[in-house]
């Protein structure tokens, strides 16, 4: 599904949270839990003085599930800023999927819908706008949403090469988040 929006000339970074910018713990509900993946506060900082508006974009299916509502999903993102340690607000939005995968599915990615939405609230190009993530569904996400797509290899999916999509999109693959951002341009 690839959504038609009146795109304008604003870049951003859609940014998955688990196992992206924090160690995967599944259902994570716990914010003395929360542990930064190395080099991410010095990616993210870089890419914000370069412009970049960054939003969070995190499939929560522990909500779905009943195991934990969304505030707990919420002191989890409040203790990652905190231990980010860049001035807040570091996110310009943040979208919380909260489906599990049996129920309809609206945000929950590959959903571009919120990629979309900001796309179309933030006037973003989608040629400068990236989605970054260490899951398929991530890549999936951005393809869909007609946006560029990255790669991690940080989360418990393994290596992301071997993804079909990966090689199908020519997907760029990155050891971690400070790899991939170090490749972005100063344009
Ligand atoms: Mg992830």
């Amino acid at each position: 599904m690839t959504g038609v929006v009146k795109g304008g000339q604003g870049k951003a970074l859609f940014l998955d949270r688990d196992g992206t910018l924090i160690r995967d713990c599944d259902y994570l509900a716990d914010p003395d839990r929360v542990d930064v993946l190395p080099g991410v506060p010095e990616a993210l900082g870089r890419a914000r003085r370069m412009g970049y508006l960054m939003f969070l974009f995190t499939n929560q299916s522990g909500v779905g599930r009943g195991y934990f509502g969304m505030e707990a999903v919420e002191a989890v993102n409040r203790r990652m800023e905190e231990l980010i340690g860049l001035e807040p607000p570091l996110f310009r939005e943040i979208g919380i999927a909260p489906e599990a995968p049996v129920q309809p599915h609206m945000y929950r990615k590959p959903s571009p819908r919120f990629i979309l939405e900001m796309i179309e609230r933030y006037a973003l190009d989608p040629e400068r706008c990236w989605m970054a993530g260490d899951s398929e569904s991530d890549v999936l996400a951005g393809i869909n949403a007609g946006i560029r797509a990255a790669a991690l290899a940080t989360g418990k999916n393994g290596d992301p090469s071997n993804w079909p999509e990966v090689a199908e999109h020519r997907v760029p693959v990155f050891v971690d988040l400070r790899a991939f951002v170090a490749t972005l341009e100063e344009t």
